[in-house]
């Protein structure tokens, strides 16, 4: 591909196949960013998106709907092991697009890292299912036969994502995986100038096999119109400029059509030097690194780049002398195919235009330039054999504001190697100034004074999508400003677009509908496939309490077996004076509730002396416990335990146990089983409720009968 012409389109993916634009269309050319040299083009010309949206929302959807949250979660894991495996020309194609093969570990290695933590967190904290249900259990009625909940599935259309030019993987794939997840196909279109990138993802994507059809598609090329086509059930998932994001928001697809329309914008991202961070200290060092990185990584094309410096009155001069030290070593600017080279270039000339337009808006509103050359490549700063005249290069630029009260310096973006820096009086203007960029995606506090940390962390999150806090133990294991997580929420409000991404399984549920849901138990067990208190239980045990010996014993049954529902109903059990007081003895816990029959008397909630909580759970152990070898093959814990009524000397206690989410895990023999448990007292008293976890082997192999 790196010698093509302009006649060699690159191709779109639609219905599941590759398509191409009919005749002798040209299209949009792409150019290597360093070298100017087209490397293909994009058209979408003649491609027909309602058939390609219609394909994902009948195809796409169903088979997606096919597997579980879990299998689709360990299919990411697989694509990004694919990825991983052949990476080649992913490689290749990223230095076309001005990027540095360090720069490319952000984007690509971040990208396949994204669908490695969305696969675990999938598979760790969502039911294997394709419901996932919402608690709590709201009770409806006094008799606990009216209940009502909230079910989340996949939402019934497709997502489409538009892209910028700056993470043609990355900005792909943390869009794709939670979706995929969540079980919508995805329809992406890349930025034209790094669409090249994208393609060959999509290509080895779809090489892969691993995709279920119609569960990924693309468009290379224009895509005005797609929103034309959509409608409620659709997202639009948008990063790119403020001014785009503002157009298609108005559209009325989005105004009245109820397409859900997420935008990831501008952002005029701040760091913010605490007071106490003088010149010398870790922390004044830790700042001015992050910000060199921040400037220099993706030539600053990133969207959290930091773009506005705030340190404290008088520490201005030595900030810049540090920063323009660090700058020196990591702007080598050139061809990233040089190895001298520190920074590659920005992604097309017309990016270098616009960058350098964006400077020239902030001199003209009074910033002096405090380091670089706006106006070309600083020759000092060109690496060895890093030809700049052809390709889109510009290196590093400080830019000074001596009134950092400028409107210009938290509005205008320039969306390359560029940082503005500006003092501030006191804390309380430092949070007033990160604030003037009217909603940011992320800003650093460098300071290692709690009171500093917390006053402007807590100052400036409404206006922020995240806060990085940065000091002497973190300098080494911060994931650093610019680098969002997947685990954690991505995007800011305002400027930055007002949209949220990433954030663990939040991002998932982003692409689920959420329905309250109300009915009997029964029928909420129907559903959702959890067990809900007053459902049918098939208890084996004592038929005083509802018990039956036409039931297995649950701890006999194989999880493929396993239905919820099944369980165990225990007799009673006695609570004697000498087996509390033996077990305060035993444990240590000789607290006066269950020792000092004077000083429980006093205590209003108890009757006197009553048995331990654990003593208790001890006991519904023993009492539903089956001992022999069997299937269950651990106890890993309990989950919402809470004491209700306490049980004193010669009450009773038993248990019921019933099985209420099953978990089969789709990469091992065994699942997960999360019990109900409850304890009633003698007179039918709730005395305890919680549930208990377990894992349980899908067939009886360890153990057979
Ligand atoms: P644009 O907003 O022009 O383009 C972003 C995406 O939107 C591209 O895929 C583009 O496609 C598409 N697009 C543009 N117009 C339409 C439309 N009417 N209907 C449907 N799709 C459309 O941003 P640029 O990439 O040109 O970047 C411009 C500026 O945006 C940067 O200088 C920077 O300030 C900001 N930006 C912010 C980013 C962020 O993450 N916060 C990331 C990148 C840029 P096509 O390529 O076909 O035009």
């Amino acid at each position: 591909m790196s010698t093509s012409t302009v006649t060699d389109v690159l191709p779109s993916y639609a219905c599941d196949e590759w398509w191409t634009p009919a005749g002798d269309a040209k299209g949009t050319p792409v150019y290597d960013a360093s070298t100017g040299e087209v490397i293909g083009s994009v058209s979408a010309e003649g491609l027909d998106l309602d058939a390609m949206i219609n394909h994902a929302r009948t195809v796409g959807q169903k088979n997606l709907s096919e597997l579980t949250l879990h299998e689709r979660a360990l299919i990411l894991k697989q694509l990004a092991q694919y990825l991983q495996a052949n990476r080649e020309e992913m490689d290749r194609l990223n230095l076309t697009t001005g990027a540095t093969a360090r720069d490319g570990m952000i984007d690509i290695d971040g990208g396949i890292g994204t669908l490695y933590t969305f696969s675990s967190k999938g598979r760790r904290e969502l039911p294997n299912s394709n419901v996932i249900e919402e608690g709590p259990v709201e009770v409806l009625s006094r008799d606990g036969s009216f209940l009502g909940t909230h079910i989340m599935q996949a939402l019934p259309g497709v997502v489409v994502q538009i892209n910028a030019f700056n993470f043609p993987v990355w900005g792909f794939l943390e869009k794709f995986a939670p979706a995929f997840v969540a079980g919508m196909p995805t329809i992406v279109k890349p930025a034209t100038p790094s669409a090249q990138l994208t393609v060959e993802v999509v290509r080895q994507m779809t090489n892969s096999g691993l995709l279920p059809k119609g569960s990924l598609q693309l468009i290379t090329g224009s895509a005005r119109t797609v929103i034309d086509h959509l409608d409620y059930r659709d997202i639009v998932a948008f990063t790119g400029s403020a001014s785009t994001a503002h157009a298609l928001r108005e559209h009325p697809n989005v105004t009245r059509g109820g397409v859900r329309f997420t935008a990831e914008t501008d952002s005029l991202n701040a760091a913010i030097l605490g007071a106490d961070a003088a010149e010398g200290s870790p922390e004044f060092e830790a700042f001015v690194k992050a910000v060199a990185v921040e400037m220099t990584a993706k030539a600053g094309q990133k969207c959290t780049a930091v773009r506005r410096i705030f340190v404290p009155k008088g520490l201005k001069g030595a900030v810049v002398k540090a920063l323009g030290a660090e700058l020196d070593k990591r702007g080598k600017v050139g061809d990233p195919r040089v190895e001298e080279t520190r920074m590659g270039a920005l992604v097309s000339m017309d990016q270098l235009k616009d960058v350098r337009g964006a400077v020239q808006k902030l001199v003209d509103a009074g910033a002096k330039v405090a380091y670089g050359t706006p106006e070309s490549a600083d020759d000092a700063l060109v690496a060895e054999g890093g030809k700049v005249e052809d390709g889109a290069f510009m290196s590093p630029v400080i830019l000074d504001f001596e009134d950092a009260e400028t409107p210009e310096l938290h509005s205008v973006e320039a969306f390359g190697p560029v940082s503005s820096i500006a003092e501030y009086e006191d804390t309380a203007s430092a949070v007033r100034l990160a604030a003037m960029g009217e909603g940011s995606l992320v800003a650093t506090v460098c300071s290692n004074d709690p009171e500093v940390v917390a006053e402007v962390s807590k100052g400036i999150a409404g206006h922020h999508g995240r806060v990085h806090v940065l000091n002497r133990d973190t300098m080494k294991t911060s994931t650093g400003h610019g680098s969002p997580v997947p685990h954690l929420i991505h995007g800011g409000p305002g400027r930055a677009g007002g949209g949220e991404e990433l954030g663990g399984v939040r991002a998932i549920k982003h692409h689920m509908s959420r329905t309250a849901l109300q009915g009997s138990p029964d029928m909420l067990t129907a559903v959702t496939g959890v067990w809900h208190t007053g459902a049918e239980q098939r208890l084996a045990g004592d038929p005083e309490f509802g018990g039956s010996d036409k039931y297995r014993h649950p701890f006999r049954i194989p999880l493929n077996e396993l239905r919820v529902g099944d369980g165990f109903a225990s007799g009673l059990r006695k609570a004697t004076r000498q087996e509390i007081t033996d077990f305060a003895n035993t444990t240590g816990d000789t607290f006066y509730a269950h020792t000092n029959d004077e000083a429980a008397e006093a205590n209003p909630f108890f009757p006197g002396i009553v048995a331990h909580g654990y003593l208790l759970v001890s006991w519904a152990a023993g009492l539903f416990v089956e001992p022999k070898p069997g299937p269950v093959l651990a106890n890993y814990g309990l989950e919402n335990l809470r004491f209700i009524t306490p049980v004193g000397i010669d009450d009773s206690v038993r248990v019921t146990l019933t099985a209420k989410r099953i978990t089969p895990r789709v990469t091992d023999e065994y699942g997960e089983v999360a019990w109900d448990a409850v304890l009633h007292n003698q007179n039918g008293e709730i005395v305890a409720t919680y549930d208990v976890l377990t894992l349980v082997e899908k067939e009886n192999t360890t153990y057979k009968d």
